[in-house]
C-alpha cells in the first residue's frame, strides 16, 4: 500500500485518485478549489466518467479516499505526491502555461517530510522534471525526494476503464528508489501492467509526440473525407479497409469536425513550440493546427448553407461535449462551431445529455437550452449533430419529419443512416460519403 497525496481533482487527478482508492491505496486528494473539495467530501462527483461517482462513494465509506483543500496537512504523510494539475496553453505564445505546476510545487516543497516521490502526470514540456526538483530543492534544501515522470495517457469518457486498464504505463525516472514506488504503486492492477522505464526527458516527449501522432491521424482521415466526397468514395469504407492494415489500425480514422478537447489542441501547439524553441522545424504538425481551425469553419459553413435562403433559420444543435461520454466542453469543435453560427443572424437551440451546464458556462445566453433530443427540434430547420453520443444515433427520424421546420441534416459525426434520412424525405449531409 503507497501512502499517495494527488494535487488537483480535475478529469486527472479525480479518476487516478478515485482508482488508486479502490486498488487499496491511501488516498487524499488536494485542490485549491474550496467548492469542488467539499462536493467531493460529500461524495458528488464534479466531473461526468461513467462509474466515477459510484466509486467514489465506495472509497469514502471505506475511508479509503480524503479530500482537501490543504498541502499542509497531506503532502508530509505522503509516500508519493502526484501533481495532476492543469497545464493550458499560453493564450499569446500557445506554450504550456506552467504556472499551475511552478505554483504547486513550491508550495508542496515546504511540506516534505521523509523520503518521498513526486510524480509530475500533468503534461509538462521536456525539462520540467529537472526544474521542478531544482525548485524544491531551493524551497527545500534538506528534502529527501525523486522527481519523476508518469505521464497520463487515459482517454475522457472512458478515464475509470482505463485506469484500471492502460496500454502502458510511462515511467521517466532517474533514481532505482523512485521506480519501485511506482512499482508498488501498480502491483495490485487488475491485468499485469505493461510499464515502460524511460529516461525522464524520454517520457516528457513521449506524451506529446503521442498526443501529436493521434492528432494527425484525425486530421488525415478528415482531408481523406474531403477527397472521398469529390470522389464519390464512401470514407467509412475507405477507413475499414485501411484499419484492416495492422501497420495502420483501426482506430483514430473517424472522420467528423476536427480534433477538440483539452488535450489534443493544447498538446500540439506545445509541440509545435517546443520544437520551434530547440530550433526544429515541425511543418506537419504545424499544418494540422492550422488546418484543423479552418475545418471548424467549414462545418458551420455547411450548416449555414442548408438554410441559406431562410430567414433567422432556427439551428439545432445536437452535442455539445468535445466526445461521447464526458461533460467536458474545453475546446470541444461544438463551442468553435458555434461560435461560427452567432455570428449570422440565427436562432439557435442546444441539447447534450451531459454537457449542458459545462456548456452553459461559455455560451450564456447566446443560445436556448432544450430539456431534451426532441424539444431541441421542434420547429427547427436543420439539425447539426456535433457530438458522437449513442442516444443521438437513436432518433426516430419519422418524429423528426414531423415536428422540424424544414427537414435539413447536417450529420458531423456520421451517426445517421443517409438511406433512412432521405428515405424521410431529409436533405442529408454527412462526413465524407
Ligand atoms: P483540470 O483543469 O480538469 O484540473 C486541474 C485541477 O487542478 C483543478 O481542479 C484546479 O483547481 C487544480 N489546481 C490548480 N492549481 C492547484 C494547486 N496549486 N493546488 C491544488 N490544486 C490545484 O485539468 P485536467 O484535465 O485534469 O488535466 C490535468 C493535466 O493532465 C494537464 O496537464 C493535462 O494536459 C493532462 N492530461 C489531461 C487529460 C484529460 O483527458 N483531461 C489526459 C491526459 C493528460
Amino acid at each position: 500500500m503507497v501512502k499517495v497525496c494527488i494535487i488537483g481533482t480535475g478529469y486527472v487527478g479525480l479518476p487516478t485518485g478515485v482508482g488508486l482508492a479502490e486498488l487499496g491505496h491511501d488516498v487524499v486528494c488536494v485542490d485549491k478549489d474550496e467548492v469542488k473539495v467539499q462536493s467531493l467530501q460529500r461524495a458528488q462527483a464534479t466531473l461526468y466518467e461513467d462509474g466515477l461517482e459510484d466509486l467514489l462513494k465506495k472509497n469514502i465509506t471505506a475511508g479509503k479516499i480524503n479530500f482537501s483543500t490543504s498541502m499542509a496537512d497531506s503532502v508530509p504523510n505522503a509516500d508519493l505526491v502526484i501533481l495532476a494539475v492543469g497545464t493550458p496553453p499560453h493564450p499569446v505564445t500557445h506554450e504550456a502555461d506552467m504556472q499551475y505546476i511552478y505554483a504547486a510545487t513550491q508550495e508542496l516543497a515546504q511540506y516534505l517530510k521523509d523520503y518521498t516521490v513526486v510524480a509530475i502526470k500533468s503534461t509538462v514540456p521536456v525539462g520540467t522534471g529537472d526544474r521542478v526538483e531544482q525548485m524544491i530543492r531551493q524551497n527545500n534544501p534538506n528534502a529527501d525526494f525523486d522527481v519523476v515522470s508518469l505521464p497520463e495517457f487515459l482517454r475522457e469518457g472512458f478515464a475509470v476503464h482505463d485506469f484500471f486498464h492502460p496500454d502502458r504505463v510511462v515511467v521517466g525516472s532517474n533514481s532505482e528508489r523512485a521506480t519501485q514506488v511506482i512499482q508498488d504503486l501498480y502491483a495490485g492492477f487488475p491485468d499485469k501492467v505493461n510499464m515502460l522505464l524511460v529516461k525522464r526527458r524520454s517520457s516528457e516527449t513521449i506524451k506529446y509526440a503521442s498526443n501529436a501522432f493521434l492528432a494527425i491521424k484525425i486530421h488525415y482521415i478528415n482531408e481523406m473525407a474531403n477527397f472521398c466526397e469529390k470522389a464519390g468514395a464512401d470514407v467509412l469504407e475507405v477507413a475499414k479497409g485501411m484499419g484492416m492494415d495492422s501497420r495502420i489500425g483501426p482506430k483514430f480514422l473517424n472522420p467528423g469536425p476536427g480534433f477538440g478537447g483539452s488535450c489534443f489542441p493544447k498538446d500540439t501547439m506545445a509541440m509545435a513550440y517546443m520544437a520551434r524553441m530547440n530550433d526544429v522545424m515541425m511543418t506537419l504538425i504545424e499544418d494540422v493546427i492550422k488546418e484543423n481551425a479552418v475545418r471548424k469553419k467549414q462545418m458551420a459553413g455547411r450548416i449555414l448553407n442548408m438554410v441559406k435562403d431562410i430567414e433567422k433559420p432556427k439551428i439545432a444543435v445536437l452535442g455539445l461535449a468535445f466526445k461521447n461520454g464526458t461533460d467536458d466542453c474545453r475546446e470541444s469543435p461544438a463551442m468553435e462551431i458555434l461560435d461560427e453560427l452567432l455570428k449570422n443572424d440565427v436562432h439557435v437551440t442546444v441539447y447534450d445529455p451531459k454537457a449542458m451546464a459545462n456548456a452553459q458556462k461559455i455560451l450564456g445566453d447566446k443560445v436556448a437550452y432544450a430539456p431534451d433530443m426532441y424539444d431541441a427540434l421542434t420547429g427547427a430547420d436543420v439539425l447539426a449533430l456535433l457530438t458522437e453520443w449513442d442516444d443521438f444515433k437513436e432518433l426516430d427520424l419519422s418524429r423528426l419529419a414531423q415536428s422540424m421546420h424544414h427537414k435539413n441534416i447536417v450529420d458531423c459525426r456520421n451517426l445517421l443512416s443517409p438511406e433512412q434520412a432521405l428515405q424521410h424525405g431529409f436533405k442529408y449531409q454527412g462526413i465524407g460519403r
